[in-house]
């Protein structure tokens, strides 16, 4: 729920205070009914909002996908300066939010969108969304300390929840080995403070899926919508 003016000013009809101006006058209706207090709010996805009886365009749900690259911040503006996803997105019409955070150093899927309640229940603790990840770490791991990272660690913050770990490539020259890892959490840089707890350092960090959205092949650096088949595992 938002304020109407903000509605209003959002939808290209005036500016703010012409909007509330209009409201004042009587010439907004929210279903139907003229409103004209200020402190009025409405829902533009389900309320019909009309001003002078003429239906404003309620702003559309967008959902996308996007490759972040390592060194790009998740966040619209940074007053530093500093690379960030929205530089990556000035084709999108609408204001979209990343869906979580990925760190600075981690790269792969960010999902995005202008639908708050969605956006809210994939990150609320309560829903485990899986999260898959593709962690490159210092050395070789034990099998017994994958264990120890499927079972639940010890971290500052507590116990973590059971994950899914495998391994997916192990490089003996490079003294690196890639694991898979499936959390259903997401505390702060967690992935990497799991394997800190195991003593094999991150030195690379992709997220591959999100609940049942999977990157596939989409390139770093791009974005594109998602399908309503993936839509659909979201909700
Ligand atoms: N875990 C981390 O450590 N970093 C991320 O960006 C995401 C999960």
């Amino acid at each position: 729920m938002e304020r109407l003016q903000k509605i209003l000013a959002a939808a290209g009809v005036a500016s703010r205070r012409k909007c509330e101006e209009l409201i004042v006058s009587g010439k907004v209706t929210v279903n139907g009914s003229v409103v004209t207090e200020l402190g009025a709010k409405a829902d533009p996805a389900v309320d019909a909002i009309a001003v002078n009886g003429k239906k404003i365009a309620s702003e559309t749900k967008v959902y996308l996908i996007f490759n972040k690259p390592k060194g790009v911040i998740t966040s619209l503006s940074d007053e530093k300066g500093r690379s960030i996803v929205a530089d990556y997105l000035k084709d999108v019409k609408q204001r979209v939010y990343p869906v979580g955070r990925l760190d600075y150093d981690t790269e792969g899927l960010l999902l995005l969108t202008n639908d708050g309640d969605l956006a809210h229940k994939l990150t609320h603790p309560k829903h485990h969304v899986p999260k898959t990840y593709l962690a490159t770490v210092e050395r070789i791991p034990h099998g017994e300390a994958l264990e120890r990272l499927a079972k639940g660690i010890k971290l500052d913050d507590g116990m973590t929840a059971p994950a899914d770990v495998e391994y997916h490539d192990v490089d003996p020259d490079q003294k690196q080995a890639t694991i898979t890892i499936t959390i259903r959490e997401g505390r702060n840089r967690q992935v990497r403070r799991m394997f800190e707890a195991i003593h094999h350092p991150v030195v690379r960090l992709k997220r591959v899926t999100f609940g049942g959205v999977h990157l596939g092949n989409l390139q770093r650096g791009k974005y594109r919508k998602l399908t309503k088949e993936e839509l659909d595992t979201l909700r």
